[in-house]
Order: C-alpha cells, then sequence, then structure tokens
C-alpha cells in the first residue's frame, strides 16, 4: 500500500515515541533562535533544568544533551564506565540488549541477568549476582524502568531492596526513558544515583533532548574515571555559562518545547497525569482482553500488574502479519501504532498511549486497529472498543 499525500482530519499517533506533541509545544518551538548572551536563553534552561528535577524528583545536577536516549545512554556509559569496568545489566529485552550491547562497544564488561518473555526483572537475580561478585567489581546495575519493547514495567523499589540486601556498593543506574510523565518515579526514595531519560515519550516534546540526573557518589566515580570523553564528561556540563553546559550551541528550540511541555505537566498537576495514564493504559488493557478471546491475540505481558501504563505489547499468532495489518491502519485509518521489536519484530504489535493523549484519542485508536485487523482477516474478540468504553464510563 503506497503512502498517499494526507486524509483529512487528525492522525492518531500511538507509537509510544515519538508520541503526539501538544500544540502548546510547536507554539513553543516555532521561534527564531537567539544570540547565545540573550538572558531568555538562560531562564529557558533554567526552567527545564527545574522542571526535569522536580518530575524527577531529585535535587541533583540534570545535564542536558543535544541527544536521543541511545546519546543518555553514552553519556552515562562514557562516565561510570571505563574498559574493563563491570556493568550488570538487568534482562528486560530489547532495551536491555541495546544498552549493553553499548556498554559492551565501549569497553565495558557486561554481566546480564536472564530475560525471562513477559515478565518484569527479578529482583532475586539482581540480588544473586551481587553476592556472586564478592570482590565487589561489578561498578554499576544497569535497570531500564519500562522496557518499551516488552510493553513491562519493573518495580524500582523492590530492585532497591534487593540492592540494599547485598550491601554491595554498585551504583544505581535507571534508565526512565519511556516511564518518565506516565508512570510513577521518584529519584530521591529510591536512592538512583543516576536516571536518564530522553524527550520524546512522556514529555511529549519532538525527539532530540537527552538528560541525566547525577548524585554525588556517581559524580566521583566520573570525576575518577581517566577514559577519554569530551561531550558527554559530566565535569564539563557543571558550569554556571549555558554555553559551556552544552559544550556549545543549546538546542535552543527543543528546550523551549521542554519548558512548555514541563508547564504542561505542573499545571495538570504530577498526580493527575500520572492518573490519567494509569486510567488510560486500562481502558487499553481492557479492549485488548477481550481482543485475546479469540485465541490469536494476547498481552505479551503476562502479570497484569507489570503492564506499562505507557505501551502495550500485544502479540499476535503464528501466520498473521502485524507489520500488514499496522499499514491498514496508518494508511487506511489514520493510527499510527508501533511493531514488535527485537526477538517480537513479526510477532507483535505496540499501541503507544502516553503523553498527550485522551480517552477520546484512546477510543478512536482502539477504534482504528479494530478497523484494520477486519480488513486483514486477524481474528479478534468483538466489542474491545466497547470493553475500553465501559472501563472509562467506570472509572
Ligand atoms: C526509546 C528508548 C530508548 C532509546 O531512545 P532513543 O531516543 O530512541 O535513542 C532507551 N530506553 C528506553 C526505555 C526507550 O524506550
Amino acid at each position: 500500500m503506497t503512502p498517499i499525500a494526507r486524509l483529512p482530519g487528525h492522525r492518531f499517533l500511538h507509537s509510544p515515541g515519538p508520541s503526539r506533541v501538544p500544540d502548546e509545544v510547536l507554539h513553543a518551538m516555532s521561534r527564531q533562535p537567539m544570540d547565545l548572551a540573550d538572558p531568555r536563553v538562560d531562564r529557558c534552561i533554567a526552567a527545564c533544568e527545574v522542571g526535569l528535577k522536580r518530575l524527577l524528583h531529585t535535587e541533583h545536577d540534570v545535564f542536558l544533551y543535544a541527544a536521543n536516549g541511545h546519546g543518555a545512554w553514552e553519556a552515562v556509559i562514557a562516565n561510570l564506565v571505563q574498559p574493563g569496568t563491570k556493568v550488570l545489566v538487568a534482562g528486560t529485552g530489547h532495551f536491555s540488549a541495546s544498552w549493553a550491547e553499548q556498554t559492551t562497544a565501549m569497553g565495558g564488561i557486561v554481566i546480564g541477568t536472564p530475560w525471562i518473555e513477559g515478565l518484569p526483572i527479578a529482583p532475586a537475580d539482581i540480588e544473586a549476582a551481587l553476592r556472586d561478585d564478592t570482590a565487589h567489581a561489578i561498578a554499576a546495575v544497569f535497570v531500564v524502568h519500562t522496557d518499551t519493547a516488552s510493553g513491562i514495567t519493573s518495580d524500582l523499589s523492590a530492585i532497591r531492596a534487593a540492592i540494599d540486601r547485598t550491601g554491595h556498593p554498585a551504583l544505581f543506574v535507571v534508565d526512565v526513558v519511556a516511564s518518565l510523565g506516565a508512570a510513577p518515579f521518584d529519584m530521591t526514595a529510591l536512592r538512583a544515583n543516576v536516571v536518564l531519560g530522553a524527550c520524546q515519550k512522556g514529555l511529549m516534546v519532538p525527539p532530540g533532548l537527552g538528560f541525566v540526573a547525577v548524585d554525588d557518589v556517581a559524580m566521583a566515580v566520573s570525576r575518577k574515571n581517566p577514559a577519554p570523553r569530551f561531550y558527554w564528561d559530566w565535569r564539563l556540563r557543571q558550569s554556571p555559562l549555558s554555553y559551556r553546559k552544552f559544550c556549545g550551541t543549546p538546542p535552543q528550540s527543543l528546550l523551549a518545547g521542554l519548558e512548555a511541555a514541563l508547564t504542561l505537566i505542573d499545571r495538570e498537576g504530577e498526580a493527575a497525569v500520572l492518573t490519567r495514564h494509569r486510567r488510560l493504559a486500562d481502558a487499553v488493557h481492557a479492549a485488548v482482553a477481550r481482543w485475546s478471546e479469540a485465541g490469536a491475540l494476547g498481552f505479551f505481558g503476562q502479570l497484569p500488574a507489570s503492564r506499562s501504563v505507557s505501551v502495550t505489547t500485544i502479540t499476535v499468532a503464528d501466520g498473521l502479519d502485524p507489520e500488514a495489518m499496522r499499514t491498514v491502519a496508518r494508511e487506511r485509518f489514520e493510527v499510527a501504532i508501533a511493531g514488535g521489536l527485537g526477538a517480537l519484530a513479526g510477532r507483535a504489535f505496540r499501541i503507544g498511549h502516553l503523553g498527550d493523549i485522551n480517552a477520546a484519542m484512546v477510543l478512536g485508536c482502539l477504534g482504528g486497529v479494530e478497523a484494520a485487523m477486519t480488513v486483514q482477516g486477524i481474528p479478534f474478540g468483538r466489542g474491545g472498543v466497547e470493553c475500553a468504553v465501559e472501563n472509562l464510563a467506570a472509572g
């Protein structure tokens, strides 16, 4: 099916990132660049830092990069890992595997915990791996909060407790790229040493900004790390001069967008934002539960409590083609959903429900997916949209 220019009306973007950008963010971004001495540049950067700290629940430094999530990963690895450093990467699927691969490529020695399809991280696996490391050679534990490929969120408090039980000094490093602004997160309560994120998922900004929050312990590790680096170096980012903070020209348009997005989150209220995500995810899950009754579709996440509020991963029986269905959904019904990633490529599709969305948008998305599945002859339990309506009405 060849893409045509444009169908009238609204296109429903239900990728789990990039996600829909609110009009307020688009407007904030459409302005001329400023000279670097303009105090408005500093004010915008400061507003982004303050807003991110508030959302992350931390007082520690936040460093912003003109980079995507992989750039934030690179920043973490470049500062904490030198060739030969051991890192424990908790298995969550595609995203933990990608982060591990990048760590290995930069000279780190990765130890993994097993990934069991459909399940979140087992804190006991992390505990066992740290206990085995009697020499305390593992410098850090890398944990993906929500793996966007599996649609599964792991329990960070339980992981913190598991690390604490071992008394192991490894740093706790958390990837909140897919969860921040959607699922509850509190850097201080978790005593996470480093948290990293990106702007194009729950934060509702076009792709291109990555960030890290770094506590004093991790900062000290970075200071002592002799591995060569420059752009990613946290020491160079600790500057009162905005020009230095970005190691060059700040990405002003994206920062203006992030400031506007953080203002929207602040105005709605963090608690209300999280509740909205919970409600909308429940509605999607109600529809998927009904769809699954025909036997061809199912939740990838086996435990209802660990299914993400950001994205739902739906597996498709052998012999059915989720990619062709996605194309029909996008090109004929104006509903853009995501495909399976990594081990799930061709075996699943994903519905993103994070960021700038509401109940009617979720219903429109579910209706478009039902229409596309009908066109493609994918068997599904009828009435998923009705189940979502009832769920929303009851909530
Ligand atoms: C999207 C994502 C990344 C990578 O972000 P990019 O901006 O695509 O590089 C990393 N971790 C998680 C959990 C993600 O969802």
